[in-house]
């Protein structure tokens, strides 16, 4: 008998490998990958080219509103249309990166992410990572694995994938730990684990260590929820 799709929810702070993970684990078991930061990055860019205030939450959610955000999932990670535009590399870069994390935190916008989110995850089958995945997005799904490393491996992570675009380490792990703690501290759905959640420690872990983990955990979760 064919097993039952169900969702994995992978959160976590920036850089602590979480879409490196969701693409292998969505290899793995035939998933789709879904980042869910990118629809975040995507809706800060049109704020930023419509000249709109990154405080204004009533602003930013009739933006979002009016918005067409698609992934489209590959194996190396998320191609990403703003109404119909390719913005994959350009949402990527630094002041789309802060203005995410700023435009996240208002209401009208996280409501409009998230039943968006709850829509592609519907079916199953899926792997979704962000930061509410495992707590407001889909709080009843069958795995879900909060990731975490220590800032300063978290930074350099980071400072090696934007390689070509990097300011030095020290500075991006500055930025890493003031988008944390706005992700942290935020009073809408601020980045905690799920009560559920199994945690992983990466800081000290390869990349093949993190996947045995998880691989573990989703097999476990399986075999319990009788799948
Ligand atoms: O994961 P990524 O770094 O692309 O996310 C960019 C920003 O989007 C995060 O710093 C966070 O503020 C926001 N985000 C969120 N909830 C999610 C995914 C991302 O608030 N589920």
């Amino acid at each position: 008998m064919a097993r039952r799709r169900v969702v994995i929810a992978i959160d976590g702070p920036a850089g602590s490998g979480k879409s490196t993970l969701a693409a292998l684990l969505a290899r793995k078991f035939g998933y789709t990958n879904i980042e869910t930061g990118a629809m975040y990055r995507a809706l800060a860019l049109k704020a930023i080219e419509n000249g709109s205030s990154l405080d204004d939450a009533a602003t930013l959610g009739a933006l979002a509103h009016e918005s067409h955000i698609e992934l489209e999932p590959h194996a190396e990670g998320n191609r990403v249309l703003l109404d119909g535009r390719d913005v994959t590399r350009r949402i990527r870069q630094q002041d789309i990166t802060d203005a995410a994390s700023r435009v996240s935190i208002h209401p009208p916008v996280r409501e409009w992410m998230v039943r968006k989110q709850q829509e592609i995850g519907a079916a199953g089958g899926i792997v979704m990572e962000g930061r509410d995945i495992g707590t407001k997005v889909f709080p009843d799904a069958e795995v879900k694995i909060f990731l975490d490393a220590a800032p300063e491996v978290r930074g350099s992570r980071r400072f090696l994938q934007n390689a070509a675009v990097a300011s030095q380490p020290a500075s991006v792990v500055a930025e890493l730990r003031a988008r944390d703690e706005r992700d942290r501290t935020r009073a809408n759905s601020p980045l905690v684990p799920a009560q559920d959640a199994v945690l992983v420690d990466s800081t000290n872990l390869t990349l093949e260590q993190v996947m045995e983990q998880a691989v573990q955990i989703v097999e476990q979760k399986l075999a319990k929820a009788g799948t």
